[in-house]
């Protein structure tokens, strides 16, 4: 080991103390802190992240990168590390070329944004938020000139969530499901529909908490390295691979909801859990590609957990557990969470309807950016797409386009990879059955770890280190396709709703 490179893992080490206290702030914030804490622990926050933000930016760590980033320091250096040291290089160097007074503005804006946008949601009035969305825009086409100089700014949007991709694949997936799901949808929707009333019995939160570590177990959740909590909206966050934590929020009379969310958040994390412990606090630890992120929360909720066969050996289980669903059957139960219906609010969609949730989000920044769509423009526009892709208009702006806090702070970009995660999964699927025989008869027989430990080695062990799609190409041996996703569906719904 170099000495350089000694220093510079010192200094790494430095910086992480700063991660891991402001890990600590957020999770007490949304699990246990009481209101009136929200001050102080807002202060500490931004004095912390001010802080590392210093340390990443810092001369001291220029110079460790820009030694280390030379050929005869690179050469002694393995995989893993080049590729640390020339992402926090590169990070750097982006960093550096946005002007201070940009960055303060920014912050300011997206807090006003974040404020409005709330007041707006809350009033159902889109034009309370309009200007800030307009300023919010603006100031994302400037700092993608300072992130991404000489590409186009859409491009470098997605490339800030889904390093790799670009708007020309996307089009082309998309297309492609597209083109398939709005046929097979149309005869979904002709069909006969379950009867849902049962699933609004009560069921304690209490029971569901227990139901929740149950699950949580059964797909893989190391409960030494992990824990659960309960907050307003259901997230996972990570100290490192060795602490991963969970959270579920619990509805009385909607058992469903803590169900598929504890299941969601468990693939998050197992991701977490199983990132080789080599990489914690690095650049190349913990998945920052939120496509590919999201296709594991998703694989684990939807391929296995909206099947039968995941449920065939537990179900017993969650008849003990949640009492209410002792006069439930399994046929029932397994309709109804492949339950398909047109409705308004996103993160309450099934997972064939999700899609066009997703589409319509993605052809609209494609406007804002590309075609210069102006905002008093946009509530119109999201209601014709509604009314394209899923025969309705919302009653509102609430439940039409203010239902979403990304484009308030400035993610743009963000929601394709929702989407991006499914369509992986697709692929997924496909080359694990090539792999491991056919998933369904593995659930069957309660083997769900044999599958939980395909992801491990495939896939979760490198954690950052290999882009999105390098992972398609090295786990699944072709280009990004939405054909699997495509064959899932439609064998899928087409048992389900007898087509
Ligand atoms: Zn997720």
């Amino acid at each position: 080991m170099s000495e350089v490179f000694e220093k510079f893992q010192k200094y790494l080490q430095r910086v992480r103390q700063y991660g891991q206290i402001q890990t600590l702030l957020y999770w007490d914030m949304k699990t246990g802190m009481p209101k009136e804490g929200f001050e102080g622990h807002s202060e500490a926050l931004t004095f912390f992240s001010t802080e590392q933000f210093k340390l990443e930016t810092a001369p001291e760590l220029k110079g460790y990168l820009e030694e280390l980033n030379k050929k005869e320091e690179l050469d002694l250096l393995d995989a893993d590390w080049q590729f640390i040291v020339r992402r926090m290089k590169r990070d750097l160097e982006r960093n550096e070329r946005m002007p201070e007074a940009f960055v303060a503005e920014l912050v300011q804006a997206q807090a006003e944004s974040g404020k409005a946008w709330e007041e707006a949601k809350g009033a159902s009035d889109f034009s309370i938020f309009a200007p800030h969305l307009e300023k919010m825009i603006d100031l994302t086409k400037k700092k993608c000139g300072y992130t991404h100089p000489g590409v186009e700014v859409y491009d470098a949007l997605l490339d800030q969530y889904e390093e790799g991709m670009d708007s020309q694949t996307i089009d082309r997936i998309f297309g492609e499901l597209k083109e398939a799901l709005l046929p097979l949808l149309k005869k979904i929707l002709a069909a006969r529909q379950p009867d849902d009333r049962k699933f609004s019995a009560f069921c304690s939160a209490d029971d569901q908490s227990k139901l929740q570590k149950f699950l949580l177990s059964y797909i893989g959740f190391d409960w030494s390295r992990g824990a659960a909590g309960e907050s307003e909206h259901p997230f996972t966050l990570n100290f490192s691979s060795k602490d991963v934590r969970v959270t579920n929020h619990y509805y009385e009379n909607s058992p469903l909801f803590a169900i598929f969310s504890a299941i969601h958040e468990g693939g998050h994390a197992i991701f977490e859990q199983n990132v080789n412990p080599k990489l914690d606090g690095t650049a190349a630890g913990s998945c920052r590609y939120m496509g590919i992120h999201e296709s594991q929360s998703r694989f684990y909720e939807n391929v296995l957990g909206r099947s039968l066969a995941f449920w065939e050996p537990i179900y017993g289980d969650v008849q003990k557990l949640l009492p209410a669903f002792s006069d439930i059957t399994l046929e029932e139960f397994y309709r109804e969470i492949n339950h398909v219906k047109n409705s308004f609010i996103r993160t309450e969609a099934d997972e064939v309807t999700y899609c066009f949730h997703v589409m319509l989000r993605y052809e609209m920044e494609k406007a804002i950016f590309r075609d210069g769509v102006k905002v008093e423009e946009l509530p119109a526009m999201w209601n014709e797409k509604m009314q394209e892709y899923l025969q309705i208009t919302p009653a509102n702006d609430a439940e039409g386009i203010l239902q979403d806090m990304h484009w308030s702070d400035g993610s743009f970009g963000y929601f394709p990879s929702y989407l991006l995660g499914s369509i992986y999964d697709g692929m997924f699927l496909e080359q694990i059955e090539k792999e491991l025989g056919p998933v369904d008869g593995i659930l069957r027989s309660g083997r769900i770890m044999e599958i939980t430990g395909w992801l491990g080695e495939k896939i979760h062990r490198y954690g950052s280190s290999r882009l999105p799609k390098e992972v398609i190409a090295q786990v699944c041996g072709r280009e990004v396709t939405a054909q699997p996703l495509v064959d899932y569906f439609t064998k899928k719904y087409t048992d389900v709703y007898g087509l």
